[in-house]
């Protein structure tokens, strides 16, 4: 497969390249914040598993350089064509129709998706990866693995070289971060259950840095693998964050389980203490903290159910539908049967919003290229990708079969 095949099969990765980022990944970081405005209010960020660096080229573009990506940076020409259509036969078009084109139009005319404004030099971000990161401009790079305690003191030395652990104990340096994202991946196996297992496992060691750096107010947005009992790890999101919710990115191929966790407003329970000695999803203190927020929640309907497996005491609890966007109310039920209770039985429904619309590029789909279309190289090639090893056997291999 030439590689402009893989350009008409995936527009991001095209787009990818013309416009200058490392991945397409940095796309789904752009659609991420153009829905829930993750930059605003935002100095200090960590960029976990953050090779090659798409994602710290948008925080470096956004945050330090003041830039702002528009719509258009990810538009379908069908969005280019409304425009011309609304030029030409203006008649056509509904008054609403034609301040929705006008908007994208506007966002065009700033430098294709582009505008710019102050730059920011307070703005600190430090990026962490197991690869190395090529340099970027105003980003600190780690090579760190996110599972090892030690990278939470690495992690608050680079964002604040005064830091000192011994008297920064219990205080406000200990928690300078408005904004943890985690892009995190495994190497994936192809083996579907391991594979959601090891994400999940990188994604609860990103909760346990960001619980121990964030600020109260701070937000927290990583990728998940949606498995059978993802709503158990939002429910177990929700004790920490006034908000979450699940969200998926048109640059995300609706073919992958991949999705987002997006949560916002950090205010972890009275008298929790973060740490990565003792880190949540490791034996029962996550259990424990979400069998205590449970006893503080009204129950507001209570059932005796019958099935073939006996009979099951329900009940609903509800939390007020105001604490979450688009008024979903918070339900956990749980189930009963003789002598046994049923632990996992708390469920708890995530609003799931799919963000960037129907004018950006769809990422399952293919488009047709112009015939003297160049197909570029990537931006920034890995540096030691972990199949380096594997390439550098097999040229071995070859050379001493030839
Ligand atoms: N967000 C990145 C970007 O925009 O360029 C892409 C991230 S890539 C999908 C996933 C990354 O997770 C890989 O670079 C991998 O090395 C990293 N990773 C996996 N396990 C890790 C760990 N335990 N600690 C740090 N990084 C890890």
């Amino acid at each position: 497969m030439g590689k402009s095949s893989k350009d008409k099969r995936d527009a991001y990765y095209r787009l990818a390249k013309e416009q200058g980022w490392r991945a397409r990944s940095a796309f789904k970081l752009l659609q991420l914040d153009e829905e829930f405005d993750l930059f605003s209010n935002v100095s200090r960020v960590v960029d976990l598993c953050a090779a090659p660096g798409s994602w710290s080229q948008v925080l470096s573009r956004v945050l330090i350089k003041g830039e702002k990506f528009g719509r258009s940076a990810w538009q379908d020409r069908d969005a280019k064509v409304r425009q011309q259509m609304l030029g030409v036969f203006p008649e056509a078009f509904t008054a609403e129709q034609k301040e929705a084109i006008e908007k994208e139009t506007s966002h065009d005319a700033a430098q294709n998706g582009v505008e710019t404004t102050a730059a920011n030099p307070d703005v600190k971000i430090v990026s962490i990866d197991l690869q190395p990161i090529s340099p970027l401009a105003g980003i600190t790079t780690l090579r760190a693995d996110i599972t090892h305690p030690a990278t939470v003191p690495l992690l608050l030395s680079a964002l604040d070289p005064s830091y000192d652990p011994a008297t920064a104990a219990g205080t406000q340096a200990q928690h300078p971060v408005d904004l943890v994202l985690s892009d995190g991946a495994p190497d994936v196996t192809g083996l579907h259950d391991l594979d959601i297992y090891v994400q999940s496992q990188l994604l609860f060691a990103a909760l346990n840095l960001a619980l121990c750096v964030l600020k109260p107010g701070g937000k927290f947005v990583a990728k998940i693998f949606r498995g059978r009992n993802v709503d158990i790890l939002y429910a177990q999101l929700k004790i920490f964050f006034e908000k979450v919710i699940v969200a998926k990115p048109r640059s995300s191929r609706a073919s992958s389980v991949e999705a987002f966790i997006v949560c916002l407003n950090f205010r972890p329970p009275a008298g929790f203490h973060a740490s990565l000695e003792e880190p949540l999803g490791v034996g029962q203190r996550l259990d424990r903290l979400v069998k205590e927020r449970d006893m503080q929640l009204p129950i507001v309907a209570e059932a005796t159910m019958q099935s073939n497996r006996g009979t099951w005491d329900c009940s609903v609890k509800s939390a007020p539908a105001t604490s979450h966007e688009g008024g979903i109310t918070e339900v956990e039920v749980y189930d009963e049967t003789e002598g046994n209770h049923k632990e996992n039985g708390a469920r708890w429904i995530a609003p799931f919003i799919a963000c960037g619309d129907l004018s950006a590029f769809d990422s399952d789909a293919s488009y047709q290229l112009p015939e003297d279309y160049v197909s570029l190289d990537p931006v920034q090639p890995p540096i030691a990708p972990p199949y380096k090893r594997a390439l550098e056997m097999r040229a071995g291999q070859s050379k001493t079969t030839r």
